[in-house]
């Protein structure tokens, strides 16, 4: 089983937290009942033979309570076995109880939380009392062995913060992950907290030299998977990788959409859990010819760019979405990725050029009091 694929579950889009930028949340959302949890079981039991990897998503998964999970990773770990299934969770673990972490831990579901930055940061785009939440949440998934990894927002505000927001990682110690805040379509001010596509490649750039600055005292995992695209000419996340047909999204009441992204917009329903559709049936649905024409666009939008075989157009959500199913360009985000692209691309071929023996270069280790160049990060990267 070479390939995989990846499902997320949305038990609701409803959440505790009112992040002031946010697009997913929607008041008043159903939970997930786990007679959805055996359908999808019986839909997935014959639809791919390759791995599969659950990611329950939200709004915030764990208002689906304890009783759900304890019987829904059963469930999909017994019922779909041949398809060796993985799980992780994105969560703000405001909810998490002794009892979760427990239940998570023996499933092995590592979790994706956010925390913007320090408190006053971090609380002034996400609302009073977060930060502590989370972090109480957060040591309770530590005490239980649960990993947690943390992605970081970074909004038009907290950007111009960027070196303390940095520092706070650092400090503590947390691998980062960052997501540059999208116009939200549920707001009436979207662009309010967007970051720019400028502000993004700028800082794109900024974490680059920091994590070359800081190369063993922390990760920052946007970085090394734009490295390692570059590197290997592949995409090797689901932005730059072309992600119709690998990933769906099931909302609480079974339909299936393309992402979680686009849970609960009827127009991009694809078909329902009840219904079984094999992979032909959902490639009947307006949504999936919709995501294939923006394939299609790419290949001619993007033709001319360097950076198209790792790239792929970006997120069709950000290109999709805000324009009402219209494709008018690519992902809006274009002038981040090329920047950071460029930028990571004229320093590879330049050191490759002032030291032709790329074995030694990625190999041996950088000279006493040298500054870490960009084939550092493959040098540490390879050594894991
Ligand atoms: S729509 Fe965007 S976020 Fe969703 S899987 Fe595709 S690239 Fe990833
Ligand atoms: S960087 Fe921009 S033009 Fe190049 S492939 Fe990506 S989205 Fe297309």
């Amino acid at each position: 089983m070479k390939n995989a694929f990846h499902i997320m579950l949305i038990p609701t889009l409803g959440c505790p937290a009112q992040c002031r930028y946010c697009w997913s949340s929607e008041k008043g959302s159903p939970i997930m009942d786990i007679e959805i949890i055996n359908e999808v079981v019986a839909w997935l039991k014959n639809f791919r033979n390759d791995r599969v990897t659950f990611t329950f998503h939200g709004g915030e998964p764990l208002l689906a309570g304890a009783d759900f999970y304890r019987n829904a990773l059963p469930l999909l770990s017994e019922g779909l076995r041949h398809l060796n299934p993985e799980f992780a969770m994105q969560s703000n673990l405001w909810l998490l109880t002794p009892e979760l972490a427990q239940i998570l831990a023996e499933y092995h579901v590592p979790i994706g939380t956010s925390i913007d930055g320090p408190k006053e940061i971090n609380d002034l785009q996400r609302g009073d009392g977060y930060f502590e939440k989370t972090m109480r949440g957060y040591e309770i998934a530590k005490a239980h062995g649960v990993n947690v990894r943390f992605i970081c927002t970074f909004t038009a505000q907290s950007v111009k913060s960027r070196e303390e927001i940095f520092n706070f990682f650092k400090k503590n110690g947390f691998v980062m992950k960052l997501h540059p805040a999208l116009p939200s379509l549920r707001n009436k001010n979207p662009e309010q907290w967007a970051l720019s596509p400028q502000e993004y490649g700028e800082l794109l750039v900024y974490l680059l030299d920091k994590s070359l600055e800081y190369l063993y005292e922390i990760d920052i995992m946007n970085i090394n998977d734009l490295f390692r695209c570059v590197f290997t000419r592949r995409g090797n996340v689901c932005t730059f990788a072309d992600c119709m047909g690998n990933t769906f999204a099931v909302g609480p009441d079974g339909s299936i959409y393309p992402c979680y992204r686009f849970v609960g917009m009827p127009d991009y329903v694809m078909g329902n859990v009840h219904d079984r559709p094999t992979m032909e049936d959902l490639a009947r649905s307006g949504a999936w010819k919709l995501m294939h024409q923006y394939k299609e666009y790419v290949d001619t939008a993007c033709g001319g760019c360097k950076h198209v075989r790792y790239c792929r157009g970006g997120c069709p959500y950000n290109a999709i979405a805000p324009y009402d199913g219209k494709i008018n360009g690519v992902d809006p985000h274009c002038t981040a990725y090329r920047r950071i692209f460029d930028e990571i691309t004229d320093r590879l071929n330049k050191e490759m050029f002032e030291s032709p023996d790329m074995e030694m270069t990625i190999l041996s280790k950088p000279k006493k009091g040298a500054k870490p160049k960009i084939m550092s990060l493959m040098q540490k990267i390879v050594s894991r």
